[in-house]
């Protein structure tokens, strides 16, 4: 039998970007439902596999820093309320050539915002962290106050404070149509109807179902992220940043080993497909060789090779920055919030807090404008 629901506001999706959404609406007492077609934190969509690097001197634009910022000071307070460890400061160690657009970037980016670095040479950075090797013409700008936070972890916490502030959160409940009316939106889903005065779409990598004929021209990216057993302490989180490689224009990144290994994984080289479901999730012999041999000239000893994997989903928009926005003739009843291009994780305990204020109807404290709809 279908349940009708009401809620003011429904949040279709409870990934990275809508648990923090639910979150933050329930913190504010609005009365909400959320739903999502599995169970997360889980391992189909773009939030899985241990770690994400956050970081705050952005090399991606300017437009982030402030919405980093308050990241921050949010997701301290989450691990504040739920007495968990999300983010460990194991700092960030952006490698390249100085004139390299990630590395001057960062460079510029740190200097604006006067956030601490150091950009050390490759002597320095062996000096400081034994494992890394850089290259005699590259540099490294590390991040102090950066490091890994755990997705998975991190995504439960939403979903848990938002439940236990009155969320109704409705797993493997998929959505199958969505109609916006004058005076409300009307959600129907696989065992209910949500009746709701306003609604989040945060779909990840099936934001083009969820929109239909109002997709945006987004495509999705394979990602794999690779585990490999590490020899020595050198690899270990107090001795070994997060990095991002910006080798000749090829982007690695990756983390200390944090009991299963160095991960690492490579940034927009993967196959880009139009939807999920012909995202190639087997993981072949070539996948792990690509990134081990890459490996190799950064960290040349102490690596075996790879005994685990996964598969990963980026969205991304033409510009690969994010899309947050009214959705276009929904009278401002509806927020898409999706896509991140492959960088979203980090910045999503703020963007939760915008979309939250922007589907209230409210000015969020943040402006978002540069992620604003930018297709006709
Ligand atoms: C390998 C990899 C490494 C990354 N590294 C970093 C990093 O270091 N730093 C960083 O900041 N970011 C990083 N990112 C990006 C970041 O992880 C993503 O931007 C972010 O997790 C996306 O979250 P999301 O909520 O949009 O998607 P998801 O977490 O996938 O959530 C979307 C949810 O919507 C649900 N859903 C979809 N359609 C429906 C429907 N019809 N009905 C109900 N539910 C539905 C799905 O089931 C899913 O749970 C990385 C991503 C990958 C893949």
């Amino acid at each position: 039998m279908m349940a009708d629901i009401r809620a003011d506001v429904v949040v279709v999706g409870l990934g990275a970007a809508g648990s923090a959404t639910a979150c933050h609406l329930a913190r504010r007492g609005i009365p909400i439902v959320g739903i999502d077609q599995f169970a997360p934190p889980h391992g189909r969509g773009s939030t899985h596999s241990e770690s994400r690097i956050i970081r705050k001197a952005y090399a991606e634009g300017k437009q982030y820093v402030p919405l980093l910022a308050r990241a921050y000071w949010l997701w301290e307070s989450l691990e504040k309320e739920t007495g968990q460890q999300l983010i460990t400061r194991c700092g960030c160690l952006v490698i390249g050539r100085a004139d390299s657009a990630r590395v001057a970037g960062t460079i510029e980016s740190a200097r604006a915002a006067g956030i601490e670095t150091a950009v050390m040479t490759p002597r320095e950075v062996h000096a400081s962290f034994p494992a890394y090797r850089l290259k005699s013409h590259e540099i490294g700008v590390f991040e102090h106050d950066a490091g890994a936070i755990d997705p998975e972890r991190a995504v439960a916490a939403h979903l848990a404070q938002a439940r236990a502030l009155g969320a109704r959160l409705l797993m493997h409940e998929r959505m199958l149509s969505w109609h916006a009316g004058p005076h409300s939106v009307t959600v129907r889903g696989e065992t209910c109807r949500i009746e709701a005065d306003r609604m989040v779409l945060a779909a990840g990598a099936w934001v083009g179902d969820a929109l239909g004929a109002m997709r945006p021209p987004v495509r999705i990216e394979r990602v794999v992220n690779a585990w490999f057993p590490t020899s020595g302490s050198s690899f270990s989180p107090t001795r070994c940043p997060t990095f991002i490689w910006d080798d000749d224009g090829t982007n690695l990144y990756g983390f200390p080993d944090f009991g299963h290994g160095l991960k690492a994984g490579l940034h927009h080289e993967g196959t880009l497909v139009e939807h999920p479901s012909q995202l190639d999730r087997k993981i072949g012999a070539a996948d792990i060789g690509v990134l081990y041999e890459k490996l190799l000239g950064l960290f040349p000893e102490g690596l075996a090779v790879s005994r685990d994997a996964s598969t990963c989903m980026y969205t991304n928009t033409p510009d690969l920055h994010y899309l947050i926005d009214h959705l276009p003739g929904t009278g401002r009843r509806v927020v898409v919030q999706s896509a991140c291009s492959g960088h979203g994780f980090k910045a999503s305990a703020a963007v939760g807090e915008v979309v939250a204020d922007l589907v209230l109807g409210r000015e969020p404290r943040i402006n978002v404008d540069p992620f604003r709809w930018r297709w006709s």
